[in-house]
């Protein structure tokens, strides 16, 4: 069942365990809340084992101040109730302690939020709290006024802790913030490391752009019945799409994958599906230039329609923005494919960089650009498209996309220059492997 249609205890247990299992908390760091229509406060319990909560574990905080469950409330259920008293509008709170928002947090510095475009159109007015003991008054009223004097406010960084990250629309979207400004930390961490610079950001004119193109209005057909084969794709590009979260290859709201169905219909993935447990309803299906009634596709799918008229051999596309591979995307370092053989053989000799935007307004240069000889596009600042003759094939490119690039990384972070396979070597495997 969607995250949204839980009851609040189950919502708690339920993104308090995707927190744990993402790995941005420990077994015992991180709180969280969500207020209902009624007023209470859902709040997590002061220790236990965070990847593992029952409903009963969780208290609720009545408009009263009473408090019912049976265990104490979180140290920190000062700072929920002070943002959620102080910025009505805000549902629901996460807080937790991962690698990135840590990293900021150390240095006591904001993070850049202009370098994919899920972080800048959610990240509102970042701050930073001076520090304070966990659990202190002065910790809850540090955090507290950043959120009361800034109305604009939705996160703020903890000096020397962590971050407190509020949303208007409920607790997975808090996650979602929270996930992906950690994610998007440590592409400039290890962009900067790479580089030695920042990496190149978005500006604000572009995003803007970015955020107006919509889709255009569409015929809508009505599905009485689903055929059996088009379920069993619908099952598929479930399975990759849970896999490719699991791998972090996506986050909950980062990445879009589709698959043709036959020469004139497609499947794709629903505009705000949640990748993390996408379902065969939020597949959405394209026939012509008609979608399936009462359903929103990827904003990406006219560039989806594209691509599959330009090129009959390709039955899979999917869009992605894995961490490391993401480096070469945010800055002007190229993406090199002569490391090891099996990068070359999956992602063979070309790999465009298209400027941020592509996806709207070069649909038509991105759809010609894909052959054989150049199966996957980076598009700065935003994703990684790869394109494949099946699902399994456009995935097997993504991980290697950013199985290579994490080895790159790695070497540099070894010290030494990276040496890359030489020109007899390449005609070697493109010999053996029949590539042409
Ligand atoms: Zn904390």
């Amino acid at each position: 069942m969607k995250v949204e249609k839980l009851k609040p205890s189950e919502q708690l247990c339920k993104i308090m365990s995707r927190i744990y299992d993402s790995k941005l908390t420990t077994v015992s760091g991180g709180n969280l809340s969500l207020k209902d229509q009624e007023g209470n406060i859902w709040v997590t319990p002061s220790g236990g084992d965070k990847g593992r909560y029952e409903i009963s574990d969780i208290l609720k905080i009545l408009p009263d101040g009473k408090i019912e469950g049976t265990k104490k409330p979180s140290v920190e259920t000062g700072i929920h109730q002070s943002i959620l008293a102080d910025r009505p509008e805000f549902k629901a709170v996460v807080h937790a302690h991962p690698a990135g928002l840590v990293a900021v947090s150390l240095l006591r510095e904001l993070p850049e939020t202009m370098i994919i475009p899920q972080v800048a159109n959610s990240v509102k007015n970042i701050r930073l709290a001076a520090y304070g003991c966990p659990g202190s008054e002065e910790l809850r009223n540090n955090v507290a006024k950043e959120f009361k004097e800034n109305k604009q406010t939705n996160v703020a960084i903890l000096e020397n802790h962590g971050a407190f990250v509020a949303s208007k629309i409920g607790l997975r979207d808090a996650f979602g913030i929270f996930k992906d400004l950690d994610f998007s930390i440590r592409i400039q961490a290890k962009a900067q490391n790479f580089l030695g610079k920042r990496p190149n950001l978005i500006s604000q004119e572009q995003l803007e752009h970015y955020n107006n193109a919509s889709c255009p209005k569409v015929e809508t057909f009505n599905q009485a019945e689903i055929p059996e084969k088009e379920m069993q794709l619908r099952e598929l590009i479930c399975d990759f799409c849970e896999r490719a979260y699991r791998r972090d290859l996506f986050t909950q709201n980062i990445g879009v994958i589709s698959s043709r169905l036959n020469s004139h219909s497609f499947l794709i993935t629903e505009s705000g599906a949640d990748n993390a447990q996408l379902t065969v309803d939020e597949v959405v299906k394209v026939r012509g230039v008609a979608v399936e009634e009462g359903k929103i596709p990827s904003k990406s799918v006219t560039l989806h329609k594209k691509i599959y008229d330009e090129n009959p051999d390709i039955n899979a596309i999917i869009m992605a923005a894995p961490e490391n591979a993401m480096v070469f995307a945010v800055t002007d370092l190229e993406y090199d494919l002569k490391t090891i053989p099996e990068c070359y053989i999956v992602l063979r000799e070309d790999i465009t960089k298209f400027p941020f935007g592509a996806t709207i307004n070069q649909q038509e240069d991105l759809a010609q650009y894909f052959k054989l000889k150049s199966p996957v596009a980076i598009v700065e600042n935003d994703c990684y498209i790869c394109t494949g003759n099946s699902l399994f094939n456009a995935f097997d490119k993504l991980e290697v996309v950013e199985f290579s690039a994490a080895a790159v990384i790695n070497a540099k972070l070894l010290g030494s220059e990276l040496k890359p396979i030489n020109q007899d070597q390449v005609k070697e495997i493109k010999n053996k492997f029949g590539i042409f």
